[in-house]
């Protein structure tokens, strides 16, 4: 019988050829122990599935107390700078962990805010026009199946369908594409996909991984003469353009089920993120 290989709830078939297994993060902690010892850290972290567990309703993914007090305790390090990059707005995203000190971006990368940064990718003239005409195309025509919603952030539309029925989600997928074929094809949007979501976002040449190269070369720059090294967490698709971005000058982590990734590492869930940042943590502290 052959292995599976997908990423976490996904499931999407990857088989990158000659990839690296990846390890679990634990049977290595010695040598990253190692690596970042006597470092200053970038600490740049996904939100849903990564410190977030992922829930059926998207509004109601909470951060867990104790994990807010990690990133709490982080966020006042003078050892480490955090940055959270998700694919939420970002005043949701600013909304949902409310901490002082620490990067925000939304929309994969599209926004940025944070302690002296202030960011907004310029997006094509028209396009918000575009996606307000097909977010109304598609919720017209989504209708009628059932626990599928469209989530309107900004600079990007979402379809969720984690709670609709297995057997209409082919159906949902064929309205989404008919629906946004002409502008694709006409080159006025990008489509993305993600856990149980499809995303039409603006064309531009920006993507997570991106973002990430960007904020560190600005992270290096203001910590001149220190020794500043990137660790990244993230359980989606998306997070695999951070994972490559960071192959070789950083530390990467994805969260989920072992498959094929180009993340260095793996940790199970997002409970052993939290088991991860407090081991960070007490480093920092103690050398
Ligand atoms: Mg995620």
């Amino acid at each position: 019988m052959g292995r599976k290989h997908y990423f976490g709830v996904g499931r999407v078939k990857q088989g990158l050829e000659g990839e690296e297994p990846v390890h679990y993060l634990f049977d290595k902690i010695k040598e990253i122990r190692a690596l970042l010892k006597n470092k200053y850290l970038f600490i740049l972290l996904d939100y849903d599935g990564t410190l977030a567990p992922i829930v059926n309703s998207p509004e109601k993914a909470a951060l867990p107390g104790k994990t807010r007090e990690l990133l709490v305790r982080l966020a006042e390090s003078l050892r480490c700078k955090v940055a959270v990059i998700s694919g939420r707005a970002l005043s949701d995203i600013k909304a949902r962990l409310g901490l002082k000190g620490i990067i925000y971006s939304g929309n994969h990368g599209l926004e940025i805010e944070g302690p002296k940064i202030r960011f907004i990718t310029p997006i094509p003239a028209g396009y918000q026009k575009l996606i307000q005409r097909i977010k109304k195309d598609l919720i017209q025509r989504i209708s009628s199946i059932n626990g599928a919603f469209i989530e309107d952030k900004g600079l990007s539309l979402t379809l969720h369908f984690r709670r609709v029925k297995k057997k209409d989600v082919d159906l949902l997928k064929t309205i989404f594409h008919e629906t946004v074929i002409f502008d694709l094809v006409s080159n006025k949007i990008k489509i993305k996909a993600g856990k149980k979501v499809l995303e039409v976002r603006p064309i531009v040449e920006w993507d997570k991984g991106k973002v990430v190269l960007w904020l560190l070369a600005r992270q290096k720059f203001a910590k001149a003469g220190s020794n500043v090294l990137a660790v990244y967490i993230g359980d989606d698709l998306t997070d695999e353009d951070v994972f490559k971005a960071l192959e070789n000058i950083g530390l990467t982590v994805f969260v989920g089920r072992p498959g094929y990734s180009r993340a260095q590492y793996y940790l199970k869930n997002t409970a052993e993120v939290g088991d991860f940042l407090r081991i960070v943590i007490d480093l920092l502290e103690k050398d």
